[in-house]
């Protein structure tokens, strides 16, 4: 039917949206505003110039951030839902080899690699988690706002599945943030709505995590430069989900100029543009990205795979 052909085409977007942006923001991960703007704003695919931590990555392939959001749902549709041991089990085991392949160790952030080190020691999950209040949990959890419908079912699994690698409450509504945008853009809600439900229900664990998620939208007409200057791009989850917030708002119908807005925002570019593509897929579906973007890359069908899968489920609860 054609109306679940455009819901399919949402899941979709949503996940390929997510995996784009990381792949086109890896190129300007770590570097300052300033200099991306003096190198000319990056608008396709290729490699990372050295010295980023994507340096040894192929053009059009994605970092640590699409590499999580497809474990955890992986785990989604293992489990039939999320259950906190084997999303950690399979983090411990992502985190391992991820640390052993000379290509991918420098994209492990410092909470992953700390929290990685202890599950791996036999820790539980309720105690691993790091207290640095980073995006980790919040550019994987896309995947959470596919599986489950329900926006108190949506915050609360987002909540949980932040507690294995990052158990701060920065962290933690920072993945509430993304999940429950993710939710909100797949129902077809308006932005202001969409704001409204990811601000409050990111504010019971943060508050001023969920006022900042406001005022990207409230001052989404303010220029880049003063916006990411205001709101931060470093790989904190306030300044990282808040300056996608930004793009996503500032650019609600364009979902093109929001990715390429969030690729060249500075500093952790990959996770902003990661989190700004999965909010931009799930408002316009697959369509809204240009066939050049969905062509280059890498994975592209077994995303595409576990995004159906992920709608199968949830329609069929
Ligand atoms: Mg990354």
């Amino acid at each position: 039917m054609a109306h679940n052909g455009k819901l399919r085409g949402k899941y979709t977007g949503c996940m390929l949206g997510a995996a784009i942006g990381d792949a086109i923001g890896k190129q300007n991960e770590g570097l300052s505003r300033k200099d991306i703007l003096s190198n000319g704003y990056v608008k396709d695919y290729g490699k990372a110039p050295n010295g980023c931590p994507g340096e040894k990555l192929r053009a059009g392939q994605y970092t640590d951030d699409t590499e999580q959001m497809i474990l955890l749902a992986r785990s989604l549709i293992k489990c039939n839902g999320f259950n906190a041991g084997d999303f950690a089990e399979r983090m411990a085991q992502w985190g391992a080899d991820a640390l052993s392949d000379p290509a991918r160790k420098a994209l492990v952030g410092p909470s992953s690699s700390a929290a990685v080190a202890r599950l791996n020691s036999g820790i539980s999950w309720k105690n691993s988690g790091s207290s640095i209040p980073s995006c980790g949990s919040s550019m994987r959890a896309a995947p959470l706002g596919l599986f489950y419908s329900d926006l108190d079912e949506v915050e609360e699994k987002a909540a949980l599945s932040s507690i294995p690698t990052h158990n701060s409450s920065g962290a933690i509504a920072g993945a509430v943030a993304v999940a429950v945008g993710v939710r909100c853009a797949i129902d077809g809600m308006e932005l202001p709505e969409i704001i409204k439900e990811s601000s409050a229900r990111a504010s019971k664990y943060d508050e001023g995590f969920g006022d900042k998620i406001v005022i990207s939208f409230e001052m989404r007409d303010e220029e880049p430069d003063e916006m990411f200057a205001r709101l931060g791009t470093s790989y904190l989850a306030d300044e990282t989900v808040p300056s996608a917030f930004y793009c996503f708002s500032r650019y609600f119908d364009e979902p093109e100029k929001a990715i390429i807005e969030a690729v060249n925002a500075g500093d952790d570019t990959d996770s902003i543009a990661c989190i700004t593509g999965a909010l931009c897929g799930a408002r316009h579906g697959i369509g809204a990205f240009p066939e050049r973007w969905i062509k280059g890359l890498e994975n592209r069908e077994f995303i595409e795979h576990i995004a159906g899968v992920l709608y199968e489920m949830s329609v069929g609860r």
